[in-house]
C-alpha cells in the first residue's frame, strides 16, 4: 500500500465519531468480498436463531440490534430447531494452529469463536490455550488458577491431555486443555528438555479421544510455545487485523514456519487466513482486506470478522459470543467463518486452493 494511499484512507471523512465508534458495530458484510452475514443462509444462522418468516415491516433487522446496551436489544428472533443443524466434519482429526505474534489481531477470540461454532454443529472439539495469559480458559469459563492441573502438565511433566481437558462450560462438545501463569515459565524449564520442540506434539498424537477439531491458540511470541504448536498442528490459521501494521512481521511469522516445515513438521502449511476487526467505515480496512486477499488468495476465508463490542463483551461473561450473543453481527460471522472452515476441511481443501 503506497504512502499516498494510507494518507487518503486516514484523511477520509469519520462518518461516526470515536465515541459512537465503540458502540455502534461495522459489519464486514460491507467490506470488499465480504459476505452478506444479515441475509445469510441458515448455515451461517447459531443453532436456535434461524429468522421465522415475519413480514419486514413488523420485524426488526438484525443490523439494527447490534451493539446497543443489553437492557435495550430485544432477543433476537428465533425458532427453535427440531434437529441441530450439522455441519460437514473433517474425515480424519484436524490439528490446527492458531498465530500471529503480533499481539492483540484475533487469535484468542478466533480460536474461541471458530472453536464454539463448529462444536455448536456437531463437532467435538479440543481447544489447547497455549498462553499463559489464558484467556480461551476464561472466555470458556474455565478456572485457571495456579494450582490447576493445566497445559503446563503436559508440557513440563508429560500429563496425558486426555487428564487435563475440561469441558467448557457452555458448550457441549468442546473440551479445553486451560493454561496457567506457571506457563509463563516453561520456555525456560523446557531449553533442557529432550525434543523440547515436540512435547506438545506427542501429546497430541498419543491423544485417544474422537475430536474431529484440536485448536492451539498461541501467545504473541515466536518462542519455545509457538514453535511447540507449529510443530504439533498439520496446519495454521492467521487471523489478520484489518489495520495499517497488519502486514508486519507477517513475513517473520511465515519464515518460522517455513523452518518448522522443513526441519520438523513436513505437513505444516498455512491453511486459512481470517480478517478480523474489519471495521466497514474506514476506507484502510477495506485496503488492507483487499490487499491480503491479493497476495495470499483463496487461502483468506471470504467471511470477515466485523469489529464487534459484542465480541469483546463476552469473554467478560465467561462466554464465546456464539452462545453470549448468538444473533449478533459478530457471532453470525464467526458462524460463516466456522461453516466455511468446515466445509473446506470436509473436502480437504485447506490449503485454499479451489476451497470456494
Ligand atoms: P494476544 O496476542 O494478547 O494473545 P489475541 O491476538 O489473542 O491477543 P484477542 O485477545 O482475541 O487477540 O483480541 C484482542 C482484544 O480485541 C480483546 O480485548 C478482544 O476482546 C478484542 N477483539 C477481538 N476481536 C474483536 C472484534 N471482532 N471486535 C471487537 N473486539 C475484538
Ligand atoms: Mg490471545
Amino acid at each position: 500500500m503506497s504512502a499516498a494511499a494510507i494518507a487518503q484512507a486516514d484523511s477520509a471523512p469519520a462518518e461516526v465519531g470515536p465515541a459512537a465508534e465503540a458502540e455502534v458495530d461495522t459489519a464486514g458484510a460491507h467490506g470488499a468480498g465480504a459476505p452478506q452475514v444479515a441475509t445469510s443462509p441458515a448455515w451461517a444462522m447459531p443453532l436456535g436463531h434461524e429468522p421465522v418468516d415475519v413480514s419486514r415491516e413488523t420485524s426488526t433487522p438484525l443490523t439494527d440490534l447490534d451493539d446497543v446496551s443489553r437492557e435495550t436489544v430485544p432477543e433476537p428472533v428465533a425458532a427453535p430447531l427440531a434437529q441441530p443443524q450439522l455441519w460437514p466434519k473433517p474425515p480424519e482429526r484436524k490439528v490446527v494452529t492458531i498465530a500471529n505474534q503480533k499481539g492483540g489481531v484475533g487469535k484468542t477470540t478466533t480460536t474461541v469463536n471458530l472453536a464454539a461454532s463448529l462444536a455448536q454443529h456437531g463437532a467435538r472439539v479440543l481447544v489447547i490455550d497455549l498462553d499463559p495469559q489464558g484467556n480461551a480458559s476464561t472466555a470458556f469459563g474455565i478456572d485457571h488458577h495456579e494450582s490447576i492441573p493445566s497445559v503446563y502438565d503436559v508440557l513440563v511433566q508429560g500429563a496425558d491431555i486426555a487428564d487435563i481437558a475440561i469441558p467448557a462450560v457452555d458448550v457441549p462438545g468442546l473440551d479445553c486443555v486451560p493454561a496457567t501463569i506457571d506457563l509463563a515459565g516453561a520456555e525456560i524449564e523446557l531449553v533442557s528438555v529432550v525434543a523440547r520442540e515436540s512435547r506438545l506434539r506427542k501429546a497430541v498424537d498419543a491423544l485417544e479421544t474422537a475430536y474431529d477439531y484440536v485448536f492451539i491458540d498461541c501467545p504473541p511470541s515466536l518462542g519455545l510455545l509457538t514453535v511447540n504448536a507449529l510443530v504439533a498442528g498439520r496446519e495454521v490459521l492467521i487471523p489478520i487485523q484489518c489495520e495499517f501494521y497488519a502486514l508486519e512481521g507477517l513475513s517473520q511469522l511465515l519464515r518460522n514456519i517455513e523452518l518448522v516445515r522443513s526441519h520438523l513438521n513436513e505437513e505444516l502449511h498455512v491453511a486459512t487466513i481470517l480478517l478480523t476487526m474489519f471495521d466497514a467505515r474506514t476506507r484502510l480496512a477495506e485496503q488492507v482486506a483487499a490487499e491480503v486477499r491479493n497476495h495470499f488468495g483463496e487461502t483468506v476465508l471470504k467471511a470477515t470478522i466485523p469489529r464487534s463490542v459484542r465480541i469483546s463483551e463476552a469473554p467478560g461473561y465467561g462466554q464465546s459470543v456464539m452462545t453470549y450473543d448468538p444473533g449478533s453481527r459478530g457471532a453470525l460471522a464467526y458462524a460463516a467463518a466456522g461453516y466455511e472452515f468446515a466445509v473446506r476441511a470436509a473436502s480437504g481443501t485447506t490449503n485454499g486452493e479451489g476451497a470456494s
